[in-house]
C-alpha cells in the first residue's frame, strides 16, 4: 500500500487525508521535511497558494518539496496545488514562490469575481465512467502547457469554454478543481496508481 503524503500548511487536508484513504492509500499529513523523506508520493491541497508558499519557505520545505519533485517524487496539486506544481505563474504575489515541476503557465483567480463557484461536468482523458463533476472555487486555470505536459481535461461549457483544467506531466498531476469535495475518488484513485507505478 502506497505511503501517500498531504502537504499540510494550510488548506483542504482532511478532506484529501479521507478521500486517500477511500482510494486505498495510507495518508499522512507533512509538515517537515522529516515527514516528506517518508511518503512515496504528494498531494497538495486547495487553499490558499499565497499563504501555502509563505509557510513552505518558514517551514524549511520548499528546498525539499523542489528537491523530491526534481528526483521524481509523484505530486497532484488541486486548485492552489495547481499553481504549486506550475513552473510559471500569472497574478501570483510578488513574493510567491511555487514549488514547480510541471511545464505550464498557470494564472491565479482566472474565472473572475463574478464566477468565484461554480460547478461543470468533466470529461477526464484517462478516468473511465463518465464525466466528473468538477468543483471550482476561485480556481485557477492552465494557461498554456509545454511540450512535456499533456492536457487531461478542458472545460467544455460556459464563458470560460475551452480553458484547460487538468494536466499531467510524468509523475505530476494538478487539477483546477477539487475532486476531494465531491465523494468522487478517480481522480485520487488515478493518482494512487501513478505512485504505485513510480
Ligand atoms: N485562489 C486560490 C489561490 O490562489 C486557490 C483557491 C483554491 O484552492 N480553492 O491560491
Amino acid at each position: 500500500t502506497p505511503v501517500i503524503g498531504v502537504l499540510a500548511l494550510q488548506g483542504d487536508v482532511r478532506e484529501h487525508t479521507i478521500a486517500l484513504a477511500e482510494a486505498d492509500a495510507l495518508a499522512r499529513p507533512v509538515r517537515r521535511p522529516e515527514e516528506l523523506a517518508e511518503v512515496d508520493g504528494l498531494v497538495i491541497p486547495g487553499g490558499e497558494s499565497t499563504t501555502m508558499s509563505k509557510l513552505a519557505v518558514a517551514f524549511g520545505l520548499l528546498g525539499p518539496l523542489r528537491e523530491r519533485v526534481a528526483a521524481g517524487m509523484p505530486a497532484y496539486g488541486s486548485c492552489a496545488g495547481m499553481i504549486m506544481l506550475a513552473d510559471k505563474i500569472l497574478d501570483g504575489r510578488e513574493d510567491q514562490e511555487t514549488i514547480g515541476g510541471i511545464d505550464m503557465i498557470v494564472r491565479r483567480n482566472a474565472f473572475g469575481r463574478q464566477n468565484e463557484s461554480f460547478e461543470s461536468p468533466i470529461d477526464f482523458t484517462g478516468i473511465e465512467g463518465g464525466p466528473l463533476q468538477g468543483v471550482f472555487i476561485r480556481a485557477p486555470w492552465v494557461e498554456s502547457v509545454g511540450a512535456s505536459a499533456e492536457v487531461l481535461a478542458r472545460l467544455t461549457a460556459g464563458p470560460a469554454q475551452g480553458h484547460i483544467v487538468a494536466v499531467r506531466q510524468g509523475g505530476l498531476l494538478a487539477t483546477s478543481f477539487h475532486p476531494e469535495l465531491t465523494g468522487d475518488h478517480r481522480v485520487h484513485r488515478l493518482f494512487v496508481d501513478m505512485v504505485r507505478a513510480a
